[in-house]
């Protein structure tokens, strides 16, 4: 079975115990294993050598009874049909966790932007955003930044959008740059709330933060804040890496360094001559480690060997299910991606109704308010592992599904 395919069935089979659980019937799961819209579209692109190279893109909505859809676009040579599927329906649960009116979407472009120039890039997020026009949209499904998409593709798509509708449309996405309608906080947000649960899991255990050993895998927006805040609370960053390899000092890394020597897709290792594989990163000696990469990264060949008390995933699907059963086996504290990675769509969320309000917060206001619905999403999540004696992640579907399940019962679908 492909990895996408596996995380797309693993999905579904902890949305059934979850659901289960809750006591809804299986009907209820026919209607949740899979997204209810999936569009597939193909996008001419003019290359810059005056070729026109023609991409595949996808939008798929998880489901829409609690409100609008809500998730990113990524951009990666990796992307599939089934990978964004399963994505969408992580979105759904994020939301449901951080109890935001929103269901999951997540739309992806199988393209490297690596290699295309800013026009390319261009005319490709303008090309999508003419391809998928009919089904989203302010208050059907809003898109937002995810792997390898920023704020300068959300302005281009914002206004490829707003032309087509012939109105100024800022609701209709989110991560825009702040001139445009774009939130303050918006850009540290993931970061802001992957450290906000990784405070609270310390709590839990019993940890400061202050000279705990922390490991970051992946330097792109996650991680390279996080390393930021993590380091200013005083933590020692023993080992981070990027797609090319990866980073230690026992004695923590010179974070400030390394964030000024990265490039803007989060390349810094390819700098230096002693690097260690992302495999030796996870069997490095720390108390908490922090998957910021990409999906299958903690397996059943590495989890055993994983030296840390906590892992908080800042990634989407970082660990397998083999792997999340040996993790708490083992008692370590897993703090699965669907909470710790909502600091994003919770941000985007205070975005857009700032857009539908016409009215701007202060970063301060904006951060005060993630703090809180993060703090409650984690002990909300917590308390259920404990009461219901099941682990973090079938606990975060469990709170993730509520909403949904129940809105959709309540419209009568089932
Ligand atoms: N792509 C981010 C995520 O996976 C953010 C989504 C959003 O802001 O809507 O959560």
């Amino acid at each position: 079975m492909s990895e996408n395919l596996n995380l797309f069935t693993s999905t579904q089979d902890v949305i059934k115990e979850a659901l289960t659980k809750l006591g809804f019937e299986e009907e209820m799961y026919e209607l949740l294993k899979e997204p209810i819209r999936m569009l597939t579209v193909r996008i001419p692109v003019r290359m810059d050598d005056g070729k026109v190279k023609v991409f595949t893109g996808y939008r798929a909505q998880h489901n829409d009874a609690v409100g609008p859809t809500k998730g990113g676009v990524r951009f990666h040579p990796e992307v599939d049909e089934v990978e964004v599927k399963a994505l969408s329906m992580w979105m759904s649960i994020k939301c449901g966790i951080v109890n935001l009116p929103y269901g999951g979407g997540k739309g992806g472009i199988i393209c490297d932007p690596r290699t295309m120039s800013m026009g390319e890039v261009e005319r490709l997020s303008r090309g999508y955003v003419r391809a998928i026009s009919q089904v989203v949209g302010p208050t059907k499904d809003i898109p937002a930044p995810d792997v390898y998409t920023n704020s300068q593709i959300m302005a281009w798509m914002m206004d490829e959008y707003s032309s087509i509708r012939e109105n100024d449309s800022p609701g209709f996405i989110t991560g825009k740059p702040i001139v445009l309608g774009g939130s303050q906080g918006r850009e540290k947000a993931t970061a802001q709330g992957v450290t906000i649960c990784i405070e609270e899991a310390a709590k839990k255990r019993g940890l400061e933060l202050k000279d705990t050993r922390i490991v970051i895998q992946g330097f792109g927006n996650a991680g390279s804040f996080l390393s930021k805040f993590l380091y200013d609370a005083g933590a020692k960053i023993v080992g981070i890496s990027d797609a090319y390899g990866a980073l230690h000092d026992p004695d923590g890394l010179d974070i400030d360094y390394l964030l000024d020597r990265r490039d803007s897709f989060g390349t810094v290792t390819t700098l230096f001559e002693n690097t260690i594989t992302n495999k030796e990163l996870f069997e490095l000696d720390c108390d908490i480690i922090v998957p910021a990469a990409v999906s299958n990264q903690i397996t059943a060949e590495n989890a055993p060997n994983i030296k840390a008390s906590i892992v908080v995933e800042a990634a989407n699907g970082p660990t397998t299910a083999e792997a999340t059963k040996i993790l708490t086996d083992r008692g370590i504290l897993l703090v699965p991606d669907v909470l710790a990675s909502a600091g994003g769509v919770t941000v985007s969320y205070f975005e857009w109704v700032q857009n539908n309000q016409g009215y701007y917060w202060s970063e301060e206001e904006v951060n005060e308010k993630l703090l809180e619905k993060l703090v409650s999403a984690f002990n909300n999540v917590y308390d259920t592992a404990q009461n219901r004696r099941v682990d973090m992640r079938l606990a975060a579907y469990m709170v993730g599904m509520r909403n949904m399940a129940e809105a959709s019962k309540f419209r009568g679908w089932v």
